[in-house]
């Protein structure tokens, strides 16, 4: 199953992320996903509660952000948001785009953590 293999190793880039701090608790992980990605938020989020569950991770919750596709438009001379079924093309005039600068993103934004020590909940961001 494409979306569990997926959740698989959204655990590990966050557990990797987070091994200096073994302290932390995992609330939430924050992600964008382009609409292009190919990939199902519920079906994600559904595969993701289930491999969390024997993981540092269990209980965090995935918050799924859509990301429009965005290509440039070189009639319009700007970023214009191609949409479903015409990709490659303008929504403004019709003409055609180049290449989608946005559209297939699959990443971690963030990932918000509890620290059982302080009782914070605190937001970092996973680069
Ligand atoms: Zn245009």
């Amino acid at each position: 199953m494409h979306e569990l293999s997926i959740a698989h190793s959204l655990i590990e880039t966050v557990e990797a992320a987070l091994t200096d701090k073994p302290d932390l608790r995992v609330t939430a992980v924050n992600l964008q996903l382009g609409v292009l990605s190919g990939v199902e938020a519920d079906s994600l989020r559904f595969c993701f509660d289930i491999a969390t569950a024997d993981t540092r991770l269990v209980g965090a919750k995935l918050v799924i952000e859509t990301v429009p596709a965005r290509a440039f438009c070189p009639v319009c001379d700007r970023d214009v948001s191609p949409a479903a079924p015409h990709w490659y093309r303008c929504p403004e005039c019709g003409g055609s785009c180049g290449k989608l600068s946005a559209g297939r993103d699959l990443q971690i934004a963030s990932v918000e953590v509890l620290d059982p020590n302080e009782e914070t909940i605190d937001e970092a961001p996973l680069a």
